[in-house]
């Protein structure tokens, strides 16, 4: 990195750190045991301390942010679990966003097309749900044709890196139709009606997983809502602010606010983690945006998971006892630490007859996934999805039940890769819940 690079860099990070955050970390290390960066190295620059105290000396100037900087903030998962244990509550998943927004806008690390496929992706491909559409019939294509049994045979996949060729094995069947083409916009409550609610559908989601959209649908018509899925509405924005790119993030938001706020509904229901807790930041994402903030608030009190809004809000489901079967549950991070809703999804798992429910350790750490991290950071990924496995097969469980697509996507690939031809499968928890209702 030029010293004019990194020059720009550290101003870029005064202007965009939050300085009272990085005041208000007193240094104790009681976030460190919760880190997964740093249980696998040990290291404090791979601590959420260590990252502050790194952050905060290249905002004082007493070091010039240069690329092990860049590659540090790089490492973080953005788990989160630093948060909940941290007795002085610094915020630190802001911190690692405002970091990476001006990281962003001055790294030297990607190479042009890097730079090329991330513009495309992060503002062509994901903030219109139509060409995800597009994309999604691409997939199904491809997965039908026989394309992709050529493609494995002849080794092409493998010519990309070998974590990809990894991902297109476990990748599920995309659908050709999104949840709202086979619904339509308003679904009825079944029997008496409890409220409204609009479901976010997501944009992998409703290509890669849109039976579970459908199935979410269901429930909550089951438990007595009705159910509006604005067509309007688009990518949660998650990725975005994850990798630096807050003003993609604050006008999806925006358009998410208006398309909910046109629905007229009481809650809005999330089934994947990852989005929920963004939607449930929309008042801090445009808490500088005097127009939007009491739009944005009225979002985020709204903001319900789906195993929460069904808990909590609806009629109690009428479950049907299934096959007797072990499950256990693999904590989405961002339910757990952002949503603060990891009691939930166990409560209606234990709720299961005939399932027998069993806790797996460190079931609340990340498992490696973290939106894109498992394609950008795959040895530290796979590292932590080893000891994940390690603990999930000790449960000797038949389902690891899950509540996030991308998790779901890395517990398949952990069993695909350390227990291939064992009776385990990993499901989402809707997934789950449909069955048996
Ligand atoms: S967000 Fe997760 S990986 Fe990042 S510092 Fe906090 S605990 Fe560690
Ligand atoms: S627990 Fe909080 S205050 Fe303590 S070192 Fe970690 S971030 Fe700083």
């Amino acid at each position: 990195m030029s010293n004019a690079t990194a020059k720009s860099l550290q101003e870029s990070l005064k202007l965009k750190l939050d300085y009272d955050q990085l005041t208000n970390c007193m240094r104790c290390g009681f976030c460190l045991p919760a880190c997964p960066t740093f249980k696998e190295t040990g290291v404090e620059a791979e601590s959420p301390r260590g990252r502050i105290s790194l952050m905060k000396a290249a905002v004082d100037g007493i070091m010039e942010p240069n690329v092990r900087f860049e590659e540090q903030m790089g490492h973080c998962l953005g788990c989160r679990a630093c948060e909940p244990a941290c007795p002085a509550d610094v915020k630190y998943g802001q911190l690692i966003e405002q970091a990476r927004d001006a990281i962003e806008d001055h790294t030297t690390q990607h190479r042009t097309w890097v730079k090329g496929v991330r513009k495309i992706v992060f503002g062509q491909l994901f903030p219109h749900q139509n060409r995800m559409k597009l994309l999604g019939k691409g997939l199904r294509f491809y997965q039908k044709s026989g394309a992709q049994t050529l493609a494995r045979k002849t080794g092409v996949v493998g010519l990309f890196s070998k974590q990809m060729s990894a991902m297109e094995r476990i990748l599920p069947e995309a659908a050709g139709k999104g949840v709202v083409d086979q619904l339509g916009t308003r679904v009825p409550a079944i029997g008496e009606k409890v409220g409204t609610v609009g479901m976010f559908r997501g944009c992998l989601m409703d290509v890669l997983f849109t039976e579970t959209n459908r199935k979410t649908v269901q429930l909550l018509a089951k438990a007595g809502f009705d159910v509006v899925i604005p067509e309007a509405q688009n990518c949660c924005g998650a990725l975005h602010a994850h990798s630096g790119e807050m003003d993609q993030a604050k006008q999806l938001a925006r358009h998410n606010i208006r398309a909910f706020q046109e629905a007229g509904v009481d809650y809005i229901v999330s089934n994947a983690g990852g989005c929920g807790a963004i939607l449930v930041e929309y008042d801090h994402l445009l808490h500088d945006d005097a127009q939007w903030q009491e739009q944005a608030k009225w979002f985020a009190s709204r903001v319900k998971d789906i195993s929460t809004i069904l808990l909590e809000k609806g009629r109690p489901l009428p479950f049907t006892e299934g096959p007797g079967v072990r499950i256990t549950y693999q904590d989405s991070c961002h339910l757990r630490n952002v949503m603060k809703a990891g009691e939930s999804p166990r409560k209606l798992l234990k709720q299961m007859p005939g399932a027998t429910f069993v806790e797996m350790k460190d079931a609340g750490s990340c498992c490696g996934s973290a939106g894109i991290y498992n394609l950008t950071q795959p040895d530290m990924a796979n590292t932590i999805l080893d000891h994940k496995m390690d603990h999930a097969k000790a449960t000797e469980a038949h389902y690891i039940v899950t509540s996030n697509p991308g998790c779901l996507l890395q517990m398949k690939l952990g069993i695909d890769k350390h227990a291939p031809g064992s009776p385990m499968q990993a499901v989402h928890i809707v997934d789950f819940l449909y069955e048996r209702v």
